[in-house]
């Protein structure tokens, strides 16, 4: 048997909530922990609260000018004091300040982003990519100790692509994507998973902390191959809606010859790819204005070796 991967233990370690200012879930949460985060704690360490972007949150909006989720790529943290116009990438600086820098050896060793999203996807598990050891680990784990719904693995990161999420400050992380919730509304159930899940990813933590060591294992993961705009008019604007047969089957196969959109007229629009897709963010509110639709992802099985902390 070869011997496990081995990585240090993660003693700084921060949860966010209200990187987009209308997801009501973590915004509840963290705003409890930070007023009282016995919740938080655990043998080994405890995890620091904060809210991601403040005035947002004021404001119940998404952002003040920039979606601060899409603000931590060398592009805007390499600024220069003078060219720093918009508060997310102010505020992106102060939580690289503070929680990064990023790719430092400074930085947090572990950070969590909690979402909502208005599409079906449950309790998705965000992650960068299968190349992330220790996030997919916490998966694992959570995909055995949560059970009470099924934990979709969602990779985000295209081929090349840099990292630009606020937990990319941090040298490790995951994001929890919760729906579907309208923004601007709490609901009770998504607000118990939240909460359940992220008790199951700290207790995670803390036995890797102790030297449990988690054994090899293969798990299903979806992996984003391209995102998929309304069609429009020639002026722009949407021409078709998100059909009624694939509304809210986030995760669900898609099969060429399958429906997609539907026009004002009741027209169908059919999906013509070649293979089966499992479509994710489908009717995101958020996504309107990114021009998508819905995510195409692929299905696959991924292996991942034995973890251990270093001794
Ligand atoms: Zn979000």
């Amino acid at each position: 048997m070869t011997s496990p991967h081995s990585l240090p233990t993660l003693k700084r370690v921060a949860v966010c909530g209200g990187t987009h200012g209308n997801e009501m879930s973590g915004i509840f949460l963290a705003k409890h922990w930070v007023q009282d985060p016995s919740e938080l704690q655990r043998d080994t360490f405890h995890a620091t609260p904060f809210l991601g972007n403040p005035h947002a949150i004021e404001k119940g909006v998404r952002y003040i000018e920039r979606d601060l989720n899409r603000t931590f790529s060398a592009e805007f943290l390499n600024l220069k004091d003078s060219d720093i116009g918009s508060y997310e990438v102010q505020r992106a600086w102060e939580v690289n300040q503070i929680f990064g820098p990023k790719g430092s050896s400074q930085a947090y060793d572990f950070m969590f982003d909690l979402h909502n999203t208005t599409s079906n996807m449950g309790t998705c598990l965000i992650v960068d990519s299968e190349h992330c050891l220790l996030p997919m680990h916490m998966c694992n784990y959570i995909q055995k100790h949560y059970t009470r719904s099924s934990c979709p693995i969602y990779f985000y990161q295209l081929p090349g692509e840099e990292t630009y999420g606020i937990n990319s400050v941090a040298k490790a992380g995951i994001a929890l994507e919760l729906g579907p919730q309208p923004q601007g509304v709490l609901r009770a159930d998504l607000l118990a998973q939240m909460r359940s899940i992220m008790a199951c990813a700290l207790d995670f933590i803390d036995l890797f902390n102790k030297g449990m060591l988690f054994p090899a294992f293969e798990i299903d993961a979806h992996k984003v191959v391209q995102r998929i705009d309304y069609p429009r008019y020639p002026d722009g604007e949407i021409s078709a809606v998100v059909h009624p047969d694939l509304q809210d089957k986030d995760f669900l196969p898609l099969k060429p010859g399958d429906p997609i959109f539907q026009t004002v007229n009741g027209e169908d629009i059919l999906y013509e790819g070649a293979d089966t897709t499992y479509p994710a963010f489908i009717n995101e509110a958020a996504y309107y204005e990114k021009k998508v639709a819905f995510v195409q992802t692929e299905k696959r099985m991924f292996s991942l070796p034995a973890l251990q902390k270093n001794f």
